[in-house]
């Protein structure tokens, strides 16, 4: 038990954009269909723009522009990115400008993908879009972001830059240190617990938030954007670096960290039937919307880890559902039903 992280947690600037803790819900009918029993935890409905794991992530960022003195916050992501939509929510929210810096992440996606769903939501939240050529490129893309921000300097104004890069510090992650503290303050009971991996900001600070508080249960990452290699190396990186920030030791150990990619091809942002057929299977099941790049992935993981064994028939699994809803309709072409 490690409750001075808790101490030092309290400690950082955050804005409040959740109105209290998400609901946590028993799955029933799905429960029947897959021999376990499900709960969600409905991050989708944390609240400010659009709702999202961001949101809860966007608290400590945006406590960090305030102290800073920013007026406008800048983000980079993909075009669908569910990231900088919830930035712009977040900076309105603040009375703060946004610039949103758009990669070219996902090849090949047509005009719904360019203009619909969460890029259409950015636009009326007030955000300014940028568009960054690359799409496999941190660096880059962060270095391009902070050229626009020195523009924005030089016209004497404020900005602040959300990094996307591994380098910086994780003050996401935080968010998700204190959505563990809820959830256990609820209850402990699950035997499994089952969330996306995408940056790893979710993955790391839920799993650093449990174990801080002593609990086990195994936490399975769900690759969303890189394998499993990949994901586990990031994961690693970024247990140090919250523990950089927090000033202590690392407190995971490799042993914690879990990552599954079997639901990842046919890669980031690109639907596969696997991953239809979960979104189908969560909405005609429990009349619950899941997106077709973070949370209809995850979902499939969770599938497949009860299909192969690695989740025990009759155990208690939570499904951490992280939001993405505003991207389905970009992706209508793509999932349309029969
Ligand atoms: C960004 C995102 C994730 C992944 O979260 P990370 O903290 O980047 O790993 C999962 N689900 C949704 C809906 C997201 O937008």
């Amino acid at each position: 038990m490690q409750a001075d992280i808790f101490d030092r947690l309290a400690a950082f600037p955050r804005e409040q954009f959740l109105t209290g803790p998400t609901p946590l819900e028993h799955l029933p009918r799905l429960s029947a269909q897959l021999g376990v029993e499900l709960w969600i935890k409905r991050d989708d409905l944390t609240g400010l723009g659009g709702g999202g794991n961001k949101i809860r992530q966007l608290e400590f960022y945006l406590g960090a522009a305030r102290d800073a003195g920013a007026d406008t916050i800048l983000i980079t992501g993909a075009v669908q990115s569910n990231y900088v939509r919830a930035a712009a929510a977040a900076a309105a929210r603040c009375g703060m400008k946004s610039v949103l810096q758009l990669e070219d992440r996902v090849p090949g996606m047509g005009a719904a993908y360019q203009s619909s769903g969460n890029v259409f939501l950015a636009k009326l939240l007030g955000a300014e879009h940028v568009f960054y050529p690359g799409g496999e490129d941190e660096a880059g893309a962060d270095a391009a972001l902070n050229d626009h921000a020195a523009r924005l300097r030089q016209e004497g104004r404020h900005p602040y830059v959300i990094p996307l890069g591994l380098g910086n510090k994780p003050l996401g992650a935080l968010g998700y240190v204190i959505a563990a503290q809820e959830v256990m303050e609820e209850t402990n009971m699950f035997d499994a617990i089952v969330i996306p991996s995408g940056s790893g900001a979710t993955h790391g600070g839920f799993l650093a938030g449990l174990r801080a508080l002593g609990v086990g249960t195994p936490v399975h990452g769900i690759c969303v954007r890189r394998d499993r290699a990949a994901q586990f190396a990031r994961l690693k990186e970024i247990s140090d670096r919250l523990a950089d920030l927090l000033g202590t030791r690392p407190w995971l150990r490799e042993a914690d960290i879990h990552t599954h990619d079997s639901a990842l091809a046919p890669g980031y942002g690109l639907v596969s039937e696997k991953v239809m057929r979960a979104i189908r299977m969560m909405a005609e099941g429990e009349g619950l919307f899941l997106d077709p790049v973070y949370s209809g992935k995850c979902f499939a993981g969770v599938i497949d880890l009860i299909e192969s064994g690695e989740i025990a028939r009759g155990s208690k699994v939570l499904f951490v559902h992280t939001g993405g809803v505003p991207a389905l309709f970009a992706y209508q072409d793509d999932l349309r039903p029969g």
